[in-house]
């Protein structure tokens, strides 16, 4: 019996993949639309039409990756591109057309209707039903590791034993005070792996987007493509500030700059058909009294993806026997220091259908566990570790900021599992002194040679700074 942990594109692609291949799945979840996948909007870059190349998409991913990618993994995850697509037109996706996003040399972004994580989630949900997936709806609280093996999940206090557990939960960004994402995304498995002596990878490197929406009904997320189709970013006097089609921690910073003196403002206006090409941003504008066809919209930064997660190898096994992470979840350094636009939900593909291949190879098979321990706990104050991330490991970082994060997290009352990630992300952040992607210190405002290396962080490393 393989378990998988989350719902989203990840984990229903190795769901379908496992069953395709004769394996019981057990997939624990809160529902398709509580996982980022379903929010997606632009779309899934796939380097092959006409006229593109494997090649070209891969220097795409490193550059924007700030050149510390590992390279085989970039190689090994493009190259799977056309099977993934491949994989995705079996099931029934139809994509409209392709698009040129920010950083791409190629218009090789694949999308619906802008709502491409609804359909694909939707379709891939559909299949894994009809393939007999056992759906377990809840909460996995925590792993069942001993002694370096993962033996299953505990969901609401029961004990789910596995031959193999597959982490596809998502990434980190409901650590941060203002993301689209789901809430419930807060790494908090990754957390419990790492303090039962698993690797993380990558902690530093979060992507914020430079066009949230923070409304009544909560956080929502205005795609690169609006900027794509011409709108323009203004400030409270009406004054353009920045080119709105650089990368996304370019224009990140430059609004959030902006707001340190007043609103910043998004102007599509000039966009004809909104409602057409834009349906569900439009949609929610509306409902938050914003009609995008006349009015500004307000806009902000907001945490968007997390760049690192579980330290994977090439095939997505872990550092403990047994446990296997994929999507968002994961590092394996297949975006560097940045992400390059669409290549999330490619990842998601491809690292689903790979560690199909790895479980059917490893052939994990559980000897009797013993007692194994359930260290879940109560959340307690996620909202302070919110607060403090966003303001000490937010946009812009510095020495001082982030030593007073540590120091303020240190008095948070909330799960062990949760400070160790958000200390985790903060330390890395302290240790890279240099600015690289989308993580920006303006006390060493430049890329350093002595940091052209991923940063990985343990329990054990923690334990031997800290002298304990
Ligand atoms: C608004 C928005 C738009 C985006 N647009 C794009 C895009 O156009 N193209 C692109 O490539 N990427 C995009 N991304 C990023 C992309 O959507 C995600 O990186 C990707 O969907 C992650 O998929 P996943 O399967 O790894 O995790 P998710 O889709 O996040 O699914 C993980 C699920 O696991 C659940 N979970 C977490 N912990 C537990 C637990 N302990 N027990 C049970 N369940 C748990 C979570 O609730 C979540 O539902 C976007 C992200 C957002 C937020």
């Amino acid at each position: 019996m393989i378990g998988v942990v989350g719902g989203g594109i990840a984990g229903l692609t190795a769901s379908i993949a496992l069953a395709k291949r004769g394996f019981d799945v057990t997939l624990i979840h809160k529902g398709i639309k509580n996982t980022n996948s379903y929010l997606a909007q632009a779309g899934v870059a796939f380097p092959v039409l006409e006229g593109d190349s494997i090649k070209s998409h891969v220097l795409d991913t490193i550059k924007a990756g700030r050149y510390i990618n590992d390279e085989e993994v970039v190689w090994n995850v493009i190259s799977k591109g056309s099977e993934a697509y491949d994989f995705l037109l079996s099931l029934g996706v139809e994509f409209e057309y392709t698009e040129l996003e920010g950083g791409h040399a190629f218009p090789r972004v694949f999308t619906i209707k802008n709502e491409t994580g609804r359909h694909l989630t939707q379709i891939l949900y559909m299949r894994a039903r009809e393939l007999g997936i056992n759906f377990v709806e809840g909460t996995a609280d925590a792993l069942a590791i001993k002694e370096g093996k993962c033996y299953g999940v505990f969901v609401e206090g029961e004990f789910l034993k596995f031959d193999a557990t597959i982490l596809a939960s998502g990434g980190y960004t409901a650590l941060f005070r203002y993301t689209a994402g789901s809430p419930m995304n807060t790494g908090i498995l990754i957390g419990d792996a790492v303090m039962k002596g698993a690797l993380a990878r990558d902690l530093e490197f979060v992507q914020f987007h430079p066009t949230g929406f923070i409304g009544k009904e909560g956080v929502k997320l205005i795609s690169e493509a609006v900027r794509g189709h011409g709108a323009k970013l203004v400030n409270s006097k009406g004054e353009r500030f920045v080119n709105e089609l650089e990368p996304r921690d370019v224009v990140a910073r430059a609004i959030y700059a902006e707001m340190q003196e007043g609103e910043v403002y998004l102007d599509a206006t000039r966009i004809e058909d909104f409602k057409e090409k834009f349906p569900q941003i439009y949609a929610f504008l509306i409902r938050e009294g914003v009609n995008p066809e006349k009015d500004l919209i307000p806009v902000s930064p907001i945490a968007h993806y997390s760049m690192g997660g579980l330290s994977v190898d090439l095939w997505y096994r872990s550092t403990i026997e047994n446990l296997y992470a994929i999507g968002e979840a994961a590092s394996n350094g297949f975006h560097g220091a940045n992400r390059l636009a669409s290549n999330s939900l490619l990842e998601c593909i491809v690292s689903g259908l790979e560690v199909s291949r790895t479980v059917f190879r490893d052939r994990p098979r559980l000897e009797d566990v013993g007692d194994v321990e359930d260290t879940s706990e109560e959340p307690g104050d996620l909202e302070s570790v919110r607060e403090i991330l966003w303001r000490y490991a937010g946009i812009v970082r510095n020495d001082v900021g982030i030593k007073r994060g540590l120091n303020e997290l240190e008095g948070v009352d909330v799960d062990p599992r949760i400070k160790l990630l958000a200390g985790g992300i903060l330390r890395a952040a302290l240790e890279r002194r240099e600015s690289r992607g989308a993580h920006f210190r303006e006390d060493y405002p430049f890329s350093r040679k002595e940091f052209e290396r991923s940063i990985f962080f343990s329990a054990a490393s923690l334990k031997r700074r800290e002298g304990l």
